[in-house]
């Protein structure tokens, strides 16, 4: 099942997906549009991070949502609510997935990509324990500054400040825009990812993140104050864009909670027999272990252009290694 003997780099995982990782063939040359069908119809008609985050914006939208007219002026109300609404679903999903995967061990080992549970009574981490350290830059640092974007930009919008749409004045926009959201996130994150790979931001900055080499759902923004004020600026992006709240919340719960489901440590979630859900994204689980590759996502190819990919071998782990060696002589 999990161990292709040819690969010596399954050895070093408890499970090692077959093959090389997949990325987007979208940007592929000839076109294989069956597989760009084959590649979306996966992200979007069935349990993913994406689907799970629309779902969660549409909610937020239609049931707790202040309306734009109470956002013109900044005040107690509305502010609070939209803390609540980044609270509340962070702390639920990677909450629920952390107990069910590591604590209840719902599903055991099955499919879990690292041998090793998560660290306690070690002093990498703040309070010398994994999850408390992830609790804490999770809902205390990227929280906080996730929902001060938010302010703004829900401020801007409600005084016209910044373009904005409708679904009945711009039906296609909404949703062409919408689908791209992912896409520009993905943009972004490379490019903010791989600057903070650079030796001293690194050091102080990003190695937060980085104390999680065996990654579990709080690790996904378990970031540094200076990282999630970088991080979050792709919010900004509404800001010129024109948009939409939802566009906004599913641009946030898309940012927020999809990172939870791809550090769970476990590439898919099992309901009773059956593969109910993908989880856990090895692309990324390959930058914790071996930090110099995989600085973007799968979604656009960016370290397959720039020569960082590595795809699960163990000839790209050589490389990585390499690579990493000569970055920091
Ligand atoms: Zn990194
Ligand atoms: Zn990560």
């Amino acid at each position: 099942m999990s161990d292709t003997p040819q690969n010596p780099e399954s050895a070093r995982w408890h499970y090692h997906p077959e093959g090389p990782v997949g990325l987007n063939p979208l940007f592929n040359w000839p076109p294989r549009p069956s597989a760009v069908l084959k590649w979306y119809s996966g992200a979007w008609l069935q349990i993913t991070a994406l689907t799970l985050c629309l779902a969660l914006a549409v909610t937020a939208y239609a049931l707790f949502f202040p309306s734009l007219e109470n956002t013109q002026s900044f005040a107690p109300g509305w502010m609070f609510r939209i803390w609540l609404l980044n609270m509340v679903p962070q702390i639920l999903i990677a909450g629920g997935l952390h107990w069910w995967l590591y604590m209840r061990k719902g599903q055991g080992m099955y499919k879990k990509f690292d041998r090793r549970d998560l660290t306690r009574d070690n002093g990498t981490f703040t309070f010398r324990n994994q999850v408390l350290d992830n609790i804490w830059w999770t809902l205390g640092s990227a929280m906080t500054v996730a929902t001060v974007y938010q302010w703004i930009i829900y401020w801007a919008m409600a005084n016209g400040y910044v373009p904005t749409v409708t679904w009945s004045g711009a039906p296609v926009w909404f949703v062409v825009w919408m689908v791209f959201i992912p896409m520009w996130s993905g943009l972004h994150f490379y490019w903010v990812h791989r600057l903070e790979h650079h030796p001293k931001l690194y050091k102080y900055v990003h190695a937060v993140h980085h104390r999680n080499v065996n990654t579990g759902p709080w690790s996904g923004i378990s970031n540094h104050w200076y990282e999630n004020l970088l991080y979050f600026t792709t919010y900004f992006i509404h800001l010129i864009v024109p948009s939409h709240p939802l566009h906004v919340l599913f641009h946030a719960s898309f940012q927020q909670i999809s990172p939870v489901l791809s550090h769970s440590g476990f590439e898919k979630l099992k309901a009773g027999d059956t593969d109910a859900a993908r989880a856990g994204d090895f692309f990324h689980q390959l930058h914790h272990r071996y930090f110099e590759c995989n600085y973007g996502t799968s979604e656009i190819p960016f370290d397959k252009w720039f020569g960082t990919y590595h795809d699960g071998s163990a000839e790209a782990t050589t490389r990585t290694r390499a690579y990493k060696k000569q970055m920091y002589t």
